[in-house]
């Protein structure tokens, strides 16, 4: 049961897209991966450099993501240390 929803603009709040659902939420709401030269990281705090993708703070985006979309996102193919790092980050997710 996925519902659609148009990104709303309003104001000036910076909008990101779930790479998994293609959901368009604010930045804040959602959590940043980001593609770096020593591997693939979650960003919390957004301020990593490197290419980036938002996931939604749940497992099953992660999951999702992790299996499709995230890698194209990133522009770059996850190895098994990055499925592993990715994985159990998805985990501890709701
Ligand atoms: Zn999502």
């Amino acid at each position: 049961m996925v519902k659609k929803k148009k990104p709303v603009r309003k104001k000036h709040i910076p909008q990101r897209t779930c790479v998994a659902c293609r959901e368009v939420l604010p930045k804040r709401a959602l959590i940043r991966v980001v593609r770096t030269q020593d591997g693939i990281r979650v960003d919390p705090t957004g301020k990593l450099n490197g290419r980036g993708a938002y996931l939604h703070d749940r497992r099953e985006c992660w999951e999702k993501g992790i299996k499709d979309s995230l890698a194209h996102a990133l522009r770059t193919k996850l190895e098994q240390e990055d499925l592993y790092h990715l994985s159990n980050y998805a985990n501890q997710l709701a």
